[in-house]
């Protein structure tokens, strides 16, 4: 029997799981290690409360779950509890599906002042990650600059601009409704580097920011224009999906106001260039505007101009993408954030010509970067269940001396969660939030999670 770790619970961990339990070709036991208590990852603390229809993918990996040969060890941190050699001492094989833990900065000055914050981190905190659930966001502002036009910085512009009885139907965690209730923010603004046709948002999502209930959403005329670069690609290769967003982007450029009680401006071709500071805080943002110019690689790229306009804005989320996070005893990209391989296997690009570390692998976004949707990790994880298989078919695998690492975990964590814990809580959290008509009311702190997954609510913090 192949025996494997996976290490994060997230989709490309669940992708995989699935992959590797669902073959008949060559017998397998799979160990998925998360480090919280509860799975999911970004399905749970990452899609947007109001996102709901996208979180039936758990059903699937629930269907994983089910399946002969897996078990769940959460709230065991590979890195703290178990080392990497742990797992090499008890596995044929290790994959790490971890993401992308950290955000990317914007290396401007005043970014680190009070009032400047990662969009990620609102995120987590408005889906109820135990670890930033008593991160304070002051909505007492009531102006917003949210810099990145992709799907996060979307989700948190709408987030802002929603109405409290919109969300209270949702998953939002109680914290963040109750904040957001008191919220004064009044005017939201999604800001471009470069121009319409490159921006990263979906037309789904683009489109829905035109439908809320307490926003108006506008764009400038000017900026929405397509330069001629921009027009000659667009001619070149024929793209509807982005012809489809310039004219949704366009009809934004020539709605009027409804007299909604918020604002929301998408802007394009202007760059942050400071935060200015007021009162030992954010006051504003610098912005310089851009032109576009072709690239060495052919891509469209952003060029700073002369022209510079301040904004008075009291709060910036930068979205301006996600970074993974070195491992522990594994190479990794410094400039790509991922840890190098090929097809999933693991290689020391560092040390040598690019050898594969036996056993090793990766899959998902520690494995090609923070991009695509959650469904991309499918075929992702494929290609490394392959790799996995195709290696242990050849013999190429570690040789663990230990059968069974569940009474090492115990040692090490004896808090640690099982799969039928975890949905001890679901189940709780789905009846918390039925009389409200919410699909569930979140836990919000690793001591409420494991009070209700013990029937021990005496511990409730
Ligand atoms: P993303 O799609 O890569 O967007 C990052 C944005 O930041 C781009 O607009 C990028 O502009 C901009 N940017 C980067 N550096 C910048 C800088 N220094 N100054 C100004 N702007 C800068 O990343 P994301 O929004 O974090 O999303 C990550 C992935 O999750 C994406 O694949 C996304 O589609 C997915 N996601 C999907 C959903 C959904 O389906 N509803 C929701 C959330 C996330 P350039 O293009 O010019 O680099």
């Amino acid at each position: 029997m192949l025996r494997i770790a996976v290490v994060g619970a997230g989709p490309s961990g669940f992708f995989l799981v699935e992959k590797l339990l669902s073959q008949d070709t060559t017998p397998v036991a799979v160990d998925l290690f998360e480090r919280l208590p509860t799975p999911y990852g970004l399905v749970r603390y990452g899609v947007a409360p109001d996102h709901e229809k996208i979180r039936n993918v758990t059903r699937s990996f629930d269907k994983a779950a089910g399946r002969a040969g897996f078990r769940f060890f959460g709230n065991v941190d590979v890195g703290t509890h178990l080392s990497l050699d742990d797992l090499r001492r008890f596995y044929h094989q290790v994959c790490f599906t971890t993401g992308a833990q950290t955000d990317r900065h914007m290396g401007i000055p005043g970014e680190d002042l009070p009032g400047s914050h990662a969009a990620t981190e609102f995120v987590a905190w408005y889906n109820g990650h135990p670890d930033y659930r008593d991160r304070v966001f002051d909505l007492s502002a009531e102006r917003v600059a949210v810099v990145g036009v992709g799907n996060v910085a979307v989700d948190v512009a709408r987030i802002l601009c929603r109405t409290p009885e919109e969300l209270a139907t949702t998953d939002i965690a109680d914290h963040a409704l109750e904040a957001l209730r008191t919220s004064r923010v009044k005017e939201v603004y999604l800001l471009g580097r470069r121009g319409p046709a490159q921006a990263a948002f979906t037309n789904p999502e683009v489109k829905e920011l035109g439908e809320l209930e307490g926003a108006d959403v506008c764009a400038r005329a000017d900026e929405v224009e397509l330069d001629p670069l921009s027009a000659a690609v667009l001619a070149r290769e024929d793209d509807a999906t982005t012809r489809k967003k310039i004219d949704i982007l366009r009809s934004y450029a020539e709605r009027a106001r409804t007299g909604k009680p918020r604002l929301l401006t998408i802007r394009f071709l202007v760059s942050p260039v400071a935060l200015l500071e007021h009162n030992g805080r954010v006051g504003g943002i610098r912005l310089v505007r851009n032109r576009l110019v072709e690239g060495v690689d052919g891509e469209l790229k952003a060029v700073a101009g002369e022209e510079t306009e301040d904004l008075p804005v009291e709060l910036v989320f930068r979205s301006v993408g996600y970074r993974g996070v070195a491992l522990p005893g594994l190479p990794f990209d410094e400039r790509r954030g991922v840890v190098p391989n090929e097809s999933g296997r693991v290689v020391d690009r560092l040390t040598s010509e690019g050898s594969p570390l036996l056993g090793l692998y990766v899959s998902g976004w520690i494995k090609r970067g923070p991009s695509g949707v959650i469904g991309t990790n499918k075929p992702d994880a494929a290609e490394t269940a392959e790799s996995m298989l195709a290696d242990a078919r050849a013999g190429q695998t570690l040789a663990p001396e230990g059968h069974d690492i569940a009474p090492l975990v115990r040692e090490r964590q004896p808090d640690v969660v099982e799969w039928p814990d975890w949905q001890r809580l679901a189940e709780h959290e789905a009846g918390l939030g039925k009389p409200s008509g919410r699909p569930r009311v979140k836990c919000t702190t690793v001591g409420d999670m494991l009070a209700v997954m013990r029937k021990d609510l005496g511990l409730r913090t």
